[in-house]
């Protein structure tokens, strides 16, 4: 199946440079015991939009709804160091529209200039209205959000809402599809077949869309979830559910619940502190690859991953392909944490 077969009848607005590079990680899989062949699909290099990243893929499927609507404000909702929020706000500015942020304070952490460098610094730049807040984590649909929305259109704007992470949007989980869609013409390609792909899941859309789109090959409970939510529970339900909205748009069948693999352990102490072992794992991509991750993401599923072939999870052999979904602005806001490297 090609990308235009299971998307085909959604438009796209194209904001990404085409489909994202995918490069065999040599140096991490011979750290890693070399029995598993790393792979890594680089969504944090797929824009010119801001640094790019997961959301500007999900972004394009939204972007001609917005326009459609006659809205002059994008209005949307992140952490302090939201990565979706700073690509709304490229986004915004990419297509000539207004952007007003709300960031609420997610991540118990206490740099001295949290707030002022890295994503939030770069939406400024970029000229949205950034809005910080007290509320503490949350991945559904926030008060703070709808007020926003309100106040937008209290001021004379014509707002459009996309929620955190642009996850619980009737088009959230359409860019990740076509993500599937992309590994299968470069599998082709290269003459390879990924056995697992490893993604980190917050919100929800970006591994709701992979089980949408890898489901026509058998392939969706091998998109293996590294939770960094810290709310397990509640983040494993709403991928289900984008999940199925998503499958049911693109006419895909059911989703059962085996279809989404989503692991915890890899997220602790909360959503945006990392532990011992993501900074490892940081090091570690950074020091055998030049490959940035961060301690919010990406450093959790790296973590995780690293982990998992230590134990033993994937069979000898496997091809594994970790999904680079980007944030590396966010290591900005950890400087005291890798003071020393
Ligand atoms: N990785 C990065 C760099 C992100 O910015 C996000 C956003 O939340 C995620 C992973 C998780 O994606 P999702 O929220 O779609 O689960």
């Amino acid at each position: 199946m090609t990308a235009r077969d299971l998307l085909a009848g959604f438009e796209r607005y194209p904001l990404t440079f085409g489909p994202s590079p995918i490069e065999r990680l040599d140096r991490l899989t011979a750290h890693a015991g070399g029995k598993v062949e790393i792979w890594a699909k680089r969504e944090d290099c797929n824009s010119g939009l801001a640094f790019g990243g997961n959301k500007v893929r999900k972004l394009e499927y939204i972007v001609p709804d917005a326009i459609a609507s006659g809205a002059d404000t994008l209005v949307s909702i992140g952490g302090v160091q939201s990565n979706h929020t700073r690509q709304v706000a490229a986004v915004a500015a990419k297509i000539g529209m207004k952007c007003r942020l709300v960031q609420e304070a997610w991540v118990p952490h206490e740099d001295a200039v949290y707030d002022r460098v890295g994503n939030p610094m770069l939406s400024r730049i970029m000229g949205a209205d950034v809005r910080l807040t007290d509320d503490g984590f949350d991945i559904g649909i926030r008060k703070s959000w709808e007020d926003a929305l309100a106040d937008v259109e209290a001021s004379g704007g014509r707002p459009y809402g996309i929620p955190a992470g642009a996850s619980v949007h009737k088009y959230g989980g359409l860019g990740f599809v076509g993500f599937a869609e992309e590994v299968r013409a470069q599998e082709a390609e290269l003459g390879v077949r990924f056995d697992y792909v490893v993604v980190c899941t917050v919100t929800g859309s970006t591994h709701a869309g992979m089980v949408a789109g890898f489901k026509p090959d058998g392939r969706a409970a091998n998109v293996i979830g590294i939770d960094a939510s810290f709310t397990l529970d509640q983040t494993r339900a709403q991928v289900l559910d984008i999940a199925r909205r998503t499958a049911d748009l693109i006419g895909v069948g059911d989703i059962a619940d085996s279809d989404v693999t989503l692991l915890d352990g890899y997220a602790h102490p909360a959503y945006g502190v990392p532990n011992a072992g993501t900074l490892a794992a940081i090091r570690t991509a950074a020091r055998t690859e030049g490959m940035l991750t961060d301690p919010v993401y990406e450093g959790k599923s790296m973590d995780g991953m690293l982990d998992l072939i230590a134990k033993g999870y994937f069979p000898a052999g496997s091809k594994v392909l970790y999904a680079h979904l980007g944030g590396a602005p966010a290591l900005n806001g950890y400087g005291y944490t890798f003071r020393n490297g």
